[in-house]
């Protein structure tokens, strides 16, 4: 089974039609890279999968949950679709093991101590085993995202969704964060990734899915599109990145 899987998806704000009939399936342990001009529609279909934003039309399917399911699915839906945003949004009066911890604990009902042995895990892998006890304000922004990445995965989501994970971030700050996107891909969770980062689109990427005006134009082999462009606004676009 898929585990997301877009039939016939659009989605509309008043007359504005934001995702035209996206048919798409990606298989568990799949690294979907995203990639597209501005407004082509990329966090909203991705808004979509976690149920920030409803579908207009068609279906979705997280898991074999539709998200047009009872309000119990859309719940599980979103425990199992974990999401990172360009900006961190890390409760700043929180230290980041406690940031960490409030997942577990809100939406996993675990007690404190379980919790914070998640989290001290989680920071570790992350490579943030010394700044637990650092604030936001005190963590760089590389540190700070992947605070938000431990974050995410405390809940024990089976796909995690980045939006633009590293755009906010300055150029030498980039690389620690897509290291530890990468070993996330590698332990094999499904995973799909807006970003411009080429390299990790080649790199880590097992599929390469260009939006453009609210259309999944291509879909296919990162390699195999990057060095053959299958059309003229993708060679254009190709040029604007980097
Ligand atoms: P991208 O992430 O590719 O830059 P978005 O998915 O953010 O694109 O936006 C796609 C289009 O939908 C844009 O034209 C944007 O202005 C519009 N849009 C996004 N969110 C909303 C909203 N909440 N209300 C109205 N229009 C929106
Ligand atoms: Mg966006």
């Amino acid at each position: 089974m898929s585990k997301v899987e877009f039939r016939k998806v659009s989605k509309r704000f008043g007359n504005h039609l934001v995702l035209q009939s996206i048919d798409l399936a990606i298989d568990p342990g799949e690294v979907a890279v995203v990639i597209g001009p501005s407004g082509s529609g990329k966090s909203t279909m991705l808004r979509c999968i976690n149920v920030l934003e409803r579908v207009s039309g068609g279906d979705l399917l997280v898991d074999g949950l539709s998200v047009l399911g009872s309000s119990r699915d859309i719940r599980r839906i979103r425990l199992e679709a974990g999401m990172v945003f360009q900006q961190f949004n890390l409760f700043p009066h929180l230290t980041a093991l406690q940031n960490v911890m409030f997942g577990p604990i809100r939406s996993r009902g675990k007690n404190k101590a379980d919790a914070r042995e998640i989290a001290a895990a989680l920071l570790q892998k992350v490579g943030l085993g010394e700044r637990m006890n650092h604030y936001p304000s005190q963590l760089s922004g590389g540190q700070q995202q992947r605070v938000a990445i431990a974050r995410s995965l405390a809940v024990g989501p089976k796909l995690m969704l980045f939006d633009e994970p590293t755009s906010a971030l300055d150029p030498e700050l980039r690389q620690e964060v897509l290291k530890v996107m990468q070993t996330l891909a590698t332990e094999g969770m499904t995973m799909i990734v807006v970003t411009h980062e080429m390299g990790f689109a080649k790199r880590v990427g097992s599929r390469l899915l260009f939006m453009d005006g609210g259309q999944l134009v291509h879909d296919g082999k990162p390699i195999e599109l990057l060095s053959d462009p299958p059309s003229e606004r993708f060679r254009d676009f190709l040029q604007h990145v980097d």
